[in-house]
């Protein structure tokens, strides 16, 4: 079946019943595969997963659900799914009533918020490349198509849309892997109020350029002084890169040209000799008293790369608060809100650093947040139909969330301390702690440990973690020294006193107070991670899972090995296995009845009574076993596909 003939269905079924046509499509089990895996048989191999993805991505189907977590196979090429006549055929559809798609989540999002008075967020996550920011922007497009607006709201939105050209301005970098790759996490809340009117249509330019950069700044209250700002600031990021530095007789740091460097205190609007003494020395406090101590070459090259990353980071974070207040919909009395994250996913490289370990962390806690919400869905709703609850094995990440951000015995705990310790500690005596502290950790590998817990060989700089999504290894080089906010003091003080604004305000005073000791990046990240989970745990979930189909960006490719792993490492199995705890298919009585009731004379053509009895009439007629299957309040609830598939087949040859 294809998207374009779903909208002939859509018309027929106007005059005709809905649930027959559409529980239909979902059952089917062609050439197209099934529509939902948790309709595949019970005990799911990855090849048999893989086969479903292949068959439908080999159709131009690139989206198949998980229960309502929907995964999507990155297409390379246009389809035509995206349409407004798509956008307004599943407006208002219950989710499983049409194929798969992004706007079947959105809509739900939407429908769940306006009936429950809920907040919602719907988290996108797969590697680099896989689509997620292609998707965000369609579910953007989608509310910004399909909902009801005031003025004031469509300004909200516009706001929203334009801020995403900014932000990718900003956040991102051209990688190995994506053209057009997401540095940073990005959330967003889209605000609705309730006495909305009318849909108006508008289109999206897609392409990224200057123009939209310039016209979304514009939107977003910048003033000129703020733009002035944001771009010396750039700028001057881009001249620090060029500084170079030679070495002086007495084999101290000198700035060898002298123009760039002019321009960048123009740029930042801070002192030019302050400056080059500040990027070529160090303030030292011995006794109260404060020494400048010159600096060697190597010192000066990182001194200059810590500054420029520091400006650049916190005025990307500035970008980002500014965005945010601008968007708050400030007239509105009761604010609801659907988030969109849009997230970097699991990394895996030759070599794993300290960004990798971020990176990889920030998933597993995202992981863990699916598993716990799940699972407490699938547990209200078996309380609401009145039925046991009964728990089947799957693995639960939360030991490894513990492993590294348990306070005192958690890795980034450990790596804190051995920050403490400057001069004295480095990588090896951190690694030495590591395994001193969770050397006993069935998640944790070093070399020393290898032998007794994997055949596989390590090197003695490594440290291995046993993700829930796999193995990483991860080279401890450098972690000490990216974990440390670096900045040295001088270069703080000329910061901090610069005439640009946002610097600025980037860089507060206050934090010269030297009693204060600056937190350290990896306690900052999980900080940052603890409050956004803390966000999303308020709201009602939808999930989307992104797979790059091949390295080449190639239309129509599936690369067998390279989406094993990100059906791996995006956990699919495994939450397979979560919503399949119990049962896998549960519908109302009303649809079961309606589509089967041909199947015992008793309930066909017509059944008067309640819709639970005839379909309990009508399982006993065909010869469901007991522990096939268990009725709720409002839902049948069967337990394996195959039940469901031999009354499918039943259906089939009777029509
Ligand atoms: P990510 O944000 O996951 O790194 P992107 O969303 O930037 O990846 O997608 C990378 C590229 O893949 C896009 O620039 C686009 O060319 C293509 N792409 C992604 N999703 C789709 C889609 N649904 N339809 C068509 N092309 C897509
Ligand atoms: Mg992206």
């Amino acid at each position: 079946m294809s998207y374009g003939n779903m909208e002939e269905v859509r018309k027929e079924e106007v005059e005709d019943n809905t649930d027959i046509i559409m529980e239909g499509a979902l059952i089917a089990r062609d050439r197209v595969g099934v529509q939902d895996f948790v309709l595949l048989d019970s005990h799911t191999s990855e090849a048999a997963f893989l086969n479903n993805l292949r068959k439908r991505y080999q159709e131009n189907l690139i989206y198949t659900y998980i229960g309502t977590l929907l995964v999507s196979v990155n297409p390379y090429k246009e389809l035509d799914i995206y349409t407004v006549t798509q956008m307004q055929l599943y407006r208002g559809v219950n989710f499983f009533e049409l194929p798969p798609h992004l706007y079947a989540i959105a809509d739900n999002a939407y429908r769940v918020m306006c009936s429950e008075y809920n907040n919602h967020f719907i988290l996108i996550s797969g590697e680099s490349g896989a689509g997620k920011t292609e998707a965000s922007k369609k579910i953007l497009q989608y509310y910004a198509v399909t909902c009801p607006t005031t003025e004031q709201l469509q300004v909200v939105r516009d706001r929203l849309l334009l801020s995403n050209p900014v932000l990718e301005a900003f956040g991102n970098a051209k990688t190995l892997r994506n053209d057009n790759s997401s540095r940073f996490g990005k959330y967003m809340d889209i605000q609705f109020d309730f006495k909305g009117r009318c849909a108006k249509v508008f289109s999206i330019n897609d392409k990224n350029d200057w123009k939209i950069v310039r016209k979304a700044f514009s939107i977003i209250d910048f003033t000129e002084k703020d733009l002035e700002h944001l771009f010396g600031i750039v700028a001057s990021v881009l001249h620090l890169g060029n500084i170079q530095f030679e070495e002086d007789s007495n084999g101290h740091a000198i700035i060898r040209n002298g123009t760039q460097i002019k321009w960048i205190s123009k740029l930042l609007g801070v002192h030019l000799s302050i400056l080059q003494e500040a990027l070529t020395h160090r303030k030292i406090e011995a006794r109260s008293e404060e020494v400048l101590s010159p600096l060697n070459v190597d010192l000066a090259f990182y001194a200059r790369d810590a500054v420029a990353k520091a400006i650049y980071g916190r005025t990307f974070t500035w970008l980002v608060n500014k965005i945010n207040g601008s968007l708050a919909n400030k007239d509105s009395t009761r604010k609801t809100v659907i988030g969109l994250l849009d997230i970097y996913g699991f990394e895996v490289l030759d070599t794993n650093s300290f960004e990798q370990f971020c990176i990889n962390y920030c998933n597993e806690k995202l992981q863990q947040l699916l598993i716990e919400m799940t699972l407490k869905a699938e547990q209200e709703e078996y309380e609401m139909e009145g039925i046991e609850w009964e728990p089947i094995p799957y693995f639960n990440n939360k030991i490894i969330c513990d492993l590294v951000e348990q306070k005192h015995k958690g890795i980034i705990s450990i790596l804190d301390e051995e920050c403490l310790r400057p001069g004295e500690a480095t990588d090896l005596s951190f690694l030495e702690k590591l395994e001193e502290k969770v050397g006993d950790h069935a998640h944790f590998v070093t070399r020393k440990l290898a032998d007794q817990k994997t055949r596989k060989s390590i090197d003695w700089v490594d440290f291995r973690l046993l993700h829930y999504a796999g193995e990483v290894t991860y080279c401890a080089v450098g972690f000490l020294e990216k974990n440390n906010d670096l900045l040295y003091r001088n270069l703080k003080e000329v910061l901090c006193n610069s005439k640009n604004g946002i610097v600025r305000e980037c860089f507060l005073l206050s934090e010269l107070d030297s009693r204060r000791r600056p937190e350290t990046v990896a306690t900052q990240f999980k900080n940052s991670l603890m409050s956004l989970i803390e966000i999303l745990m308020s709201k009602e979930p939808s999930y989307v899972r992104c797979i790059k189909p091949n390295e080449n960006k190639e239309p129509g490719k599936f690369d067998d090995c390279l989406i094993r792993h990100q059906v791996k490492y995006l956990g699919l199995m495994e939450h397979l296995r979560v919503r399949r705890a119990g049962f896998a298919y549960r519908r109302k009585y009303e649809h079961f009845l309606q589509r089967y009731k041909s199947l015992c004379p008793a309930t066909w053509p017509h059944w008067h009574g309640p819709a639970a009895e005839g379909v309990e009439r009508l399982i006993k007629h065909i010869g469901y076993k007991p522990e096939e299957y268990k009725l709720g309040r409002t839902k049948i609830f069967i337990r394996f596909p195959k039940t469901l598939f031999a009354t499918e087949d039943a259906f089939e040859i009777r029509k």
